[in-house]
């Protein structure tokens, strides 16, 4: 093999995620893009506010507008912007160099996996978790371990306190939760920042939480805890990609808690990382959110299609909780090989992701940032297919 036989894997999975898009646009040519109902893809269709185009034209406009380099952390400018935000949410006196503007929660994670991990230390994170997260332990030299949730998608802090090791190094939650929708309660990340707390304690080297939060922004009426409150040695990154539609501009950040155990150092090695693989987050986009602090796309819409979507389905007879946050829902197959039930739907036009792509085998993943329409006009579908296999 020319390549690295690591990589053999990662690029049959990439490859399989490829397919199901090509499938998608063969799908439409054949039956029309009407006929088709695709679910498989977490890329928000909703537009970015107003203010977007606002100030990227009053950017493009103005003669003093940096296209060049700049610190490769970020612009200071952009960065204190984004430190006063996230002060404003949680107090607890972030200072700019504690930011470092990213490409994306996706670069953010790369920057601060590799700036942590040792060569084969581990990764833990509750299943079913992120596909991506394969792909950056992979990067960062590291080794994914999953450990499983309740049915309900919460944590299983018993499982979690039992699964970490002398290898842990740090411990990687996502929520509100891509595939689940799930968030977790402040109750139980108290308790699971006193496990960190103690497992830190027991095998003498600090374990780190990172919170992947790019759908924090994305909730029905709950507030999502402060991670920072939670336990203090940690790193939450997130990025503009769905709190303002801007997922292919690339652009993001990770902001480390004053009081983590060598914060500076862990700040100062991710704005290094970062120039090992980018160089620096997108001069243009930084200077876009640098203005838009707080702002988000119109909730609403997404509240809406997850009510459409999960009474349509729960009518149809299939069984789920009806998630606070992100935008996907994660039902139960109602067979026990959600392969073959993505395949069933797919015989009806519905394009969806079996949740064995996420560690959660026995579900399947359909996302709704689709127009509402495809939602209403994809239900008879669904119904076909459950009762297909009554
Ligand atoms: N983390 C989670 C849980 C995600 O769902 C995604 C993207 O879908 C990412 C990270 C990467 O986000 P970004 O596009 O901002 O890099």
């Amino acid at each position: 093999m020319p390549i690295a036989d690591k990589m053999v894997k990662m690029v049959e999975s990439a490859s399989m995620i490829r397919k199901m898009f090509e499938e998608g646009i063969r799908m439409r040519e054949k039956f029309g893009a009407d006929n088709v109902y695709d679910f498989s893809l977490g890329n928000p269709d909703v537009p970015p506010p107003a203010a977007v185009k606002e100030v990227l034209l009053n950017l493009i406009n103005n003669e003093t507008t940096s296209h060049g380099y700049m610190p490769n952390p970020g612009y200071p400018h952009v960065r204190q912007a984004v430190a006063d935000h996230l002060n404003k949410e949680y107090n607890v006196g972030l200072t700019s160099d504690l930011i470092v503007m990213t490409v994306g929660a996706a670069g953010a994670l790369n920057d601060i996996l590799r700036a942590l991990m040792n060569p084969g230390e581990d990764i833990l994170t509750p299943a079913p978790y992120f596909v991506g997260y394969n792909q950056y332990a992979y990067v960062a030299g590291a080794n994914l371990k999953t450990v499983a949730s309740f049915p309900d998608f919460h944590l299983d802090l018993d499982a979690i306190e039992k699964a970490i090791t002398a290898d842990t190094r740090v411990l990687l939650i996502n929520s509100p939760n891509n595939p689940t929708g799930v968030v977790y309660t402040r109750e139980e990340l108290l308790a699971l920042g006193k496990i960190l707390d103690g497992a830190s304690e027991k095998f003498g080297k600090r374990i780190y939480l990172i919170s992947d939060e790019p759908y924090r922004k994305i909730v029905y009426g709950v507030e999502v805890p402060a991670m920072f409150d939670v336990y203090p040695h940690t790193i939450v990154l997130s990025s503009y990609s769905k709190e303002l539609s801007l997922a292919g501009e690339r652009i993001g950040y990770l902001a480390v808690h004053p009081k983590a155990e060598d914060a500076a150092i862990i700040a100062a090695a991710a704005g290094v990382t970062n120039t090992m693989m980018y160089v620096n987050a997108p001069a243009l986009f930084q200077q876009v959110v640098g203005q838009l602090q707080g702002v988000t796309v119109d909730i609403e819409i997404y509240r809406k299609r997850r009510d459409i979507f999960s009474d349509g389905l729960h009518a149809a007879g299939y069984e789920f909780d009806i998630p606070d946050g992100a935008f996907y829902l994660f039902p139960k197959s109602p067979i026990a090989d959600d392969i073959k039930f993505v395949g069933i739907l797919k015989d009806n036009h519905i394009l969806a992701v079996p949740g064995i792509a996420f560690g959660g085998p026995g579900h399947f993943r359909l996302s709704y940032a689709v127009p509402d329409k495809t939602i209403s006009d994809s239900l008879e579908g669904f119904k076909r297919a459950i009762d297909s296999v009554k």
